[in-house]
């Protein structure tokens, strides 16, 4: 198995996730020009495609998703509350799969494993992918760690997770007022370096090894902060992060 973040960031978020010959695209939140030109230069014919696996709503989840579906003829996989919002929005596929939150489903010996994450969308969901043993999970905007979501990610041997702002610089940030902080700290919002670390911690006893840290805020966070707040004592988790403006390379 192995996975490839296209970019990651508040303007725009997508990864393929690849295993036994199945390819899935999470997310669509770069503009379907970005997304197309970045999996060609990854070695990713866009229709080759199996599925594309949505998380949420938010624009910088499916920015070019109704242009993309325009001639990809792929099935979208959404909550029903999430694909209903993204249908109003006029996104049209040629099929629509909706599975329950916390629902399982698989393509070809890749399992699929959604659960439930707070954050303010209609009904988010985080992954897991399981494949001949290997597992890697996908966790992206999420305001704190619940129980189940460190229950469904214990044993993932990789890990792509938001690490999205550093809280000193988000308390220290002029540019957004009182509101947009609280948005982003509160409990559905999105989730801080030492919120990260924590999950980290957590998790590497049961296996985990590899971790890309995604959807860093330009303004309230930095790589170097963010992977030094997260490697902390952790000498045996591999820690990058991924960036907006470019693929992160494949990751086996
Ligand atoms: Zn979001
Ligand atoms: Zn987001």
């Amino acid at each position: 198995m192995r996975f490839i973040v296209l970019g990651s960031g508040s303007a725009g978020n997508a990864a393929v996730v690849e295993a036994g010959g199945i390819r899935v695209l999470i997310d669509a939140g770069l503009s379907a020009k970005q997304l197309t030109d970045r999996m060609k230069a990854s070695g990713i014919d866009p229709a080759s495609l199996n599925a594309v696996l949505l998380t949420h709503e938010h624009g910088d989840h499916i920015r070019g998703l109704r242009v993309m579906m325009k001639n990809l003829p792929v099935p979208v996989y959404a909550t029903p509350s999430t694909a209903m919002v993204v249908r109003g929005g006029g996104v049209d596929t040629a099929s629509w799969k909706i599975f329950e939150s916390g629902a399982q489903f698989s393509f070809n010996g890749l399992s699929v494993q959604s659960f439930a994450v707070p954050h303010d969308a209609v009904e988010p969901v985080g992954y897991v992918f399981r494949h001949e043993e290997r597992a890697f999970g996908l966790l992206s905007d999420t305001g704190h760690v619940t129980k189940l979501i460190a229950e469904r990610l214990r044993g993932v041997h990789a890990l792509f997770v938001e690490a999205n702002y550093d809280d000193a610089l988000l308390e220290a940030d002029t540019k957004r007022p009182w509101s947009t902080k609280q948005r982003i700290s509160s409990r559905h919002g999105h989730l801080s370096n030492a919120q990260t670390a924590a999950l980290v911690a957590e998790l590497a006893p049961a296996g985990l090894r590899r971790v890309v840290l995604g959807h860093l805020s330009r303004d309230c966070n930095c790589p170097i902060t963010a992977a030094s707040a997260v490697r902390g004592a952790l000498a045996s988790v591999e820690i990058v992060c991924a960036e907006q403006d470019r693929t992160c390379g494949w990751w086996e």
